[in-house]
């Protein structure tokens, strides 16, 4: 806490707040300049189905190695994009990049599926739904080929939100699937496999990185498989990393995995040679 001698009692920052706030504005503005010079990028990183051992299916995750200060993950980068605004730009750029490159996967005779971030604050667009669908239209991408990851608290928020869950069930009137991404870490409630219409469950990182170590874990994710399949929900897990791991999920039932063990997250080009290897 720093304090000036004398002065009054006013609120006063932190060194570390500052720099954050410092580094949050810095974001901001550099962020402004990137989305105008489009040096936003998308990698894909691949799933692969646990029978047949294909990789079908690939998230799009965005990228920013800005030539001032550097690389900005995701985890700092879509916070910020929200307070200001800029998410719906970056949610755009994201939304056009997949469709596109869903068609040009599949003018290469590869059926691919691309999944997208979308969070709640984008859906909050009243033309969100409309916008996908133009996007599907002007790209020639099937809808089938596209699927949207929400997370647990945007289920929690959406379900106060009519226009969201009516955008949600637009989209997926016209073939759009919907993903419970990171499920198990937020406030996930069986509610939210009633009122929204999600297809697939994928089952945090968090739970599979203490997979092999921990009985109870095992239990809990056997669990959570069986409990999606008898919802009729496809069950992925995220963040697997070793055989040990696959081969569990692969015992319980678990449809697809993905994560390091499968391939890091890559540039649209190297998808062709992955899954021909
Ligand atoms: P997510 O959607 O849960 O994505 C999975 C994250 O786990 C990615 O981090 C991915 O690189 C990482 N990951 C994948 N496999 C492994 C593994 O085996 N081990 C470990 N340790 N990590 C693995 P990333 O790319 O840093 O993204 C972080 C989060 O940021 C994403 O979590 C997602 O919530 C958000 N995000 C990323 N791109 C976008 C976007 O375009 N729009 C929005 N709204 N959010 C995005
Ligand atoms: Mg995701
Ligand atoms: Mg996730
Ligand atoms: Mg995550």
């Amino acid at each position: 806490q720093v304090r000036k001698a004398g002065g009054d009692n006013i609120l006063s920052l932190s060194e570390a707040d500052h720099k954050k706030l410092n580094r949050k504005s810095i974001i901001e503005k550099r962020l402004l300049t990137a989305l105008d010079q489009h040096h936003l990028k998308v990698l894909y990183q691949p799933q692969a189905d646990l029978k047949t051992g294909k990789i079908d299916a690939v998230e799009a995750l965005v990228r920013w190695d800005d030539k001032e200060i550097g690389v900005v993950s995701p985890d700092e980068l879509i916070p910020i994009a929200e307070e200001t605004g800029l998410i719906n730009q970056i949610g755009s750029f994201i939304i056009e990049e997949a469709c596109r490159q869903a068609v040009a996967w599949q003018q290469q005779g590869i059926e691919m599926k691309v999944g997208i971030n979308l969070s709640v604050r984008e859906f909050r667009d009243k033309n969100m739904a409309k916008f996908i669908l133009e996007t599907l239209m002007k790209t020639g991408c099937p809808a089938h080929l596209i699927q949207i990851e929400i997370t647990e608290k945007f289920a929690l928020e959406a379900e106060a939100e009519t226009s969201i869950i009516q955008q949600m069930r637009t989209l997926e009137e016209e073939g759009i699937t919907f993903v419970l991404d990171d499920f198990g870490t937020g406030y996930a409630s069986f509610r939210y496999m009633q009122l929204l219409p999600i297809q697939t469950l994928k089952i945090d990182q968090m739970y599979i990185r203490s997979l092999t170590q921990s009985e109870k874990t095992q239990r809990l994710i056997n669990g959570i498989v069986h409990f999606g399949k008898s919802m009729n929900l496809t069950v992925i897990a995220e963040g697997v990393e070793t055989e040990e791991q696959k081969q569990l999920l692969k015992q319980y039932g678990c449809d697809a995995i993905q994560g390091f063990f499968i391939s890091k997250p890559v540039t649209a080009e190297k998808i062709p040679q992955l899954i021909s290897s």
